[in-house]
């Protein structure tokens, strides 16, 4: 680990704490805590840390007795500025087209927004978070969401105003002017054309949205143009689909939802951002506080930001098949809310172990400091994804999973699975291992399986051919044969440990003159396609040493 990368021992988790704080200084009967996102392809899972920091704040207050729900708006209702690079969907037919208008591709959703979503959504429960869901092309067809949009078309003059002090503080003189002026007819809202279906025209950088051009409070009419087909007209606002600009639609839903509470990545929490903006929108045209804002570090993949649009995407349902969902809770958790995170993958194993070093240490069962224990009964029970057990399911060894799971093809499973028992019965001294025990083994071993054939190096790859290659047979010398034989004479007595087993290989390379290091490579040589591999003491007990004395007299 260099030394510029966080050490395990590095946690900062009084911003939980902190945020609780400011949340319960809001007097409300039920706390309502939210995040969301637009269903623009394939999500990764930088949205999970959202997820989760809206999940523990739920949970906290819950602790404490208050009412609260988690929520989740999926942004449905916003229009599609580009496609996911691997999409077979024309971008010219559904450019400016709602999510939720456009077809899912795949065939298995009602929309391209909602596949998208969903494919975010199966994951909650893996994760631990259980949000209601919003969609919210459904939302705006709630009378309350009209009638929010028809208090914002009301109080245009001083949504107008809000947007020059937001969006043009920073102008220069010039540019501030021009601004200003270009506002002077502006409305906060867009009409689904009702001819071509789309809200705005044009790809990303020059957008032309089919801005309201007039509305009258007296008769409740909009006036439009659609800069796509060129359709205008007068419309009642009832009879036409409206949606307000991001920077009011915000507010908007803060406002129908009740938020009390929402964590917003830097993009939109920075200083005078779409964030502050709906703040005080919330203030001068909804006339209340709108809710708690908590900032929050993007998480990072590789050294790399995350992006949808650019296909650098790693979905939460990718972690899945290589860690538990509880590792990335912690992580999450462990950090402050102001720093970024970054997965590197190819460390999975070392932080698997520090997290289950972590669990032990709260369940007791691993020596630790009083600050550590205190640590762990802290934040242990929110990184958990299910119920809080009382009693602490025993693990494999995730490097040892890494390094069985590839013999499951030459083994089968059944045997893998029973040698792994074994492994854990001596490791925790049981008698029998528990069912939920059992249940971990088989998915743990997958997960590895995948870890390793995806992201480990070389060395944590183990293949093993069906016979020894000529080759690697006629290199043999005459000490190598000779330690060979001592090594089947080993194999063809007792069943030792594994400890013992590799002292034996120790003991008997010396007595063949060989150096230790040769009789290693020997012995990886014959059994796999490579000079090195997995502790060999473990290795041997768990191909069996029926299938490795088989192993060596074919050599012989
Ligand atoms: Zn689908
Ligand atoms: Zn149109």
């Amino acid at each position: 680990m260099s030394s510029e990368e966080p050490q395990e021992e590095e946690f900062s988790i009084h911003w939980i704490r902190d945020v609780v704080n400011r949340v319960l200084e809001r007097d409300v009967d039920t706390y309502i805590i939210s995040s969301g996102k637009s269903p623009s392809g394939s999500i990764h899972i930088g949205i999970v840390r959202e997820l989760i920091i809206c999940d523990v704040i739920k949970r906290e207050l819950k602790r404490m007795g208050k009412k609260a729900r988690t929520v989740f708006v999926v942004d449905d209702f916003d229009p599609l500025r580009s496609l996911p690079p691997s999409t077979s969907l024309p971008l010219e037919t559904w450019i400016g087209v709602p999510y939720s208008d456009i077809p899912d591709e795949f065939g298995c959703c009602d929309s391209f927004g909602d596949h998208w979503a969903n494919e975010l959504i199966e994951t909650f429960p893996a994760f631990g978070v259980d949000p209601d869901i919003v969609w919210a092309h459904k939302l705006y067809e709630t009378p309350e969401m009209i009638d929010v949009v028809r208090t914002c078309l009301r109080e245009t003059k001083t949504i107008r105003k809000i947007m020059v002090e937001f969006v043009a503080g920073d102008f220069e003189e010039e540019q501030s002017e021009e601004y200003t002026t270009s506002m002077k007819d502006w409305y906060p809202a867009s009409v689904v054309c009702p001819e071509c279906g789309r809200l705005q025209s044009g790809v990303k950088g020059q957008i032309s949205p089919n801005r309201i051009t007039g509305y009258n409070p007296k008769t409740d009419i909009v006036t439009f143009e659609c800069k796509a087909c060129g359709t205008s007209g007068e419309f009642p606002l009832t009879e036409v689909r409206v949606k307000l600009v991001w920077r009011v639609d915000w507010p908007a839903k803060w406002y129908v939802l009740g938020v009390t509470c929402e964590p917003a990545g830097k993009d939109h929490a920075v200083k005078g951002g779409s964030y502050d903006t709906g703040l005080e929108v919330s203030r001068r045209v909804f006339k209340w506080p709108g809710p708690v804002k908590v900032a929050y570090e993007w998480v990072r993949i590789g050294g790399r930001d995350m992006s949808t649009s650019e296909g650098i995407v790693f979905t939460p349902r990718s972690w899945m098949e290589i860690a538990p969902p509880e590792l990335y809770r912690y992580l999450m958790l462990k950090t402050d809310l102001s720093r970024a995170i970054n997965i590197q993958p190819d460390r999975i194993p070392e932080l698997i172990d520090e997290y289950e070093r972590f669990e032990r240490v709260y369940y007791g069962i691993e020596d630790a400091t009083d600050d550590k224990r205190e640590l762990a009964r802290l934040l242990y029970p929110l990184c958990v994804t299910g119920p809080l057990r009382k009693e602490y399911i025993p693990k494999l060894s995730f490097r040892f999973a890494v390094m069985t799971s590839q013999t499951v093809d030459l083994l089968g499973m059944p045997a893998v699975v029973s040698r792994c028992e074994h492994v854990l019965k001596k490791q925790y001294g049981l008698e029998v291992v528990p069912p939920e025990a059992k249940a971990l083994i088989q998915a743990r071993l997958n997960m590895a399986r995948n870890w390793a054939l995806e992201f480990g190096s070389e060395s944590d790859r183990i293949e093993i051919t069906d016979r020894v290659p000529k080759e690697v047979i006629e290199s043999l010398t005459a000490d190598d044969r000779r330690f060979l034989s001592a090594m089947l004479s080993v194999l063809e007595g007792d069943e030792l440990d594994d400890e013992t087993l590799q002292s034996q290989v120790f003991e008997q390379a010396r007595k063949a003159g060989l150096k230790e290091k040769r009789a290693f490579a020997v012995m990886y040589r014959v059994l796999t396609s490579r000079k090195y591999g997995p502790r060999l003491g473990s290795f041997l007990n768990l191909l069996g040493y029926d299938w490795v004395a088989e192993r060596i007299r074919s050599v012989l």
